[in-house]
C-alpha cells in the first residue's frame, strides 16, 4: 500500500487530503481520510474568529484524522503574531477534541516550533510535512519526538535532507505528494532507490508507523 500522508490532490488512494481552511473549498474529494487546519500563509487574509469555530465543527467529522496543515512560516509574510496566535489556539482545539495527530508546516522557525512541541506535551504527536534539513537539525527533532513526512525534496539531489537520509528513523517516516504531480508510488521508488531498500520493506514500514500514529484507522486502509 502506498499511503500518502498528505496532499492537496483529491484521490481514492489510501491518503490524507488537507482542507486549508477559508483557502479553498473543494466538493468532497474521494479521499479517504482529511487533515484540516488554517495555514500560517492565510491568516492575514482571513477572519481568524470564524475560521476556528469551523474548524471545531470540521473537527466533529469522522474522516477527520488530523490537524493540519498548521504551523510558522518566516519567509512567506504572513503577520508572524498572528501566525503564532493561529497556532497556539489549534493546538489547544487539538487537544479538546482529542486529535492528537498535527501535521505541521514549518518555514524557518524550528526554534518556536521546538518550544511549541515541548508545550504541547506528550499526548500529542507533531508530523513536520514538506521537511528539508541536515544532521544537527533531524537529530535535534528526532530526540523531541518529531515524525518526518517527505516527499519532492527526494528528487533533489543537491537537498540537505537526500545528503542526510539515512539519519531519518524509518519508525518516525512518511511520505506524501503534497501540491506536487509527482504520484505517491514515484516517491516510494525514490525514497527506496535513494536507501537502498525496496519498497515493499518500506511499504510495511509505513503501515506500521501508521498504526503507531492512528491507531485503529490503519485497519482501513
Ligand atoms: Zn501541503
Amino acid at each position: 500500500m502506498y499511503f500518502d500522508f498528505h496532499t492537496h490532490k483529491s484521490s481514492s488512494n489510501p491518503s490524507v487530503f488537507n482542507i486549508r481552511l477559508g483557502h479553498e473549498q473543494n466538493a468532497s474529494p474521494a479521499n479517504p481520510f482529511y487533515s484540516v487546519g488554517i495555514h500560517p500563509w492565510d491568516v492575514d487574509n482571513i477572519d481568524v474568529e470564524a475560521q476556528l469555530i469551523l474548524l471545531r465543527q470540521e473537527l466533529e467529522k469522522k474522516k477527520i484524522i488530523a490537524l493540519g496543515e498548521i504551523g510558522l512560516d518566516k519567509v512567506f509574510g504572513t503577520n508572524l503574531v498572528l501566525q503564532q496566535h493561529v497556532f497556539d489556539k489549534q493546538i489547544e482545539i487539538a487537544n479538546e477534541y482529542h486529535r492528537k495527530v498535527l501535521i505541521i508546516h514549518c518555514v524557518k522557525s524550528y526554534e518556536e516550533i521546538l518550544k511549541a512541541r515541548q508545550k504541547a506535551g506528550k499526548n500529542q504527536i507533531w508530523v513536520l510535512h514538506g521537511f528539508n534539513g541536515g544532521e544537527a537539525l533531524i537529530k535535534q527533532l528526532v530526540k523531541a519526538n518529531f515524525y518526518f513526512s517527505i516527499g519532492a525534496t527526494l528528487f533533489n539531489p543537491k537537498s540537505r535532507l537526500v545528503k542526510n537520509l539515512q539519519f531519518i528513523p524509518p519508525e518516525r517516516l512518511f511520505l506524501e505528494t503534497d501540491d506536487s504531480n509527482l504520484s505517491i508510488k514515484q516517491v516510494f521508488d525514490q525514497f527506496a532507490l535513494l536507501r537502498k531498500m525496496d519498497s515493499a520493506s518500506i511499504q510495511q514500514q509505513i503501515r506500521s508507523n501508521l498504526t503507531d500514529v492512528f491507531g485503529d484507522i490503519a485497519e482501513v486502509t
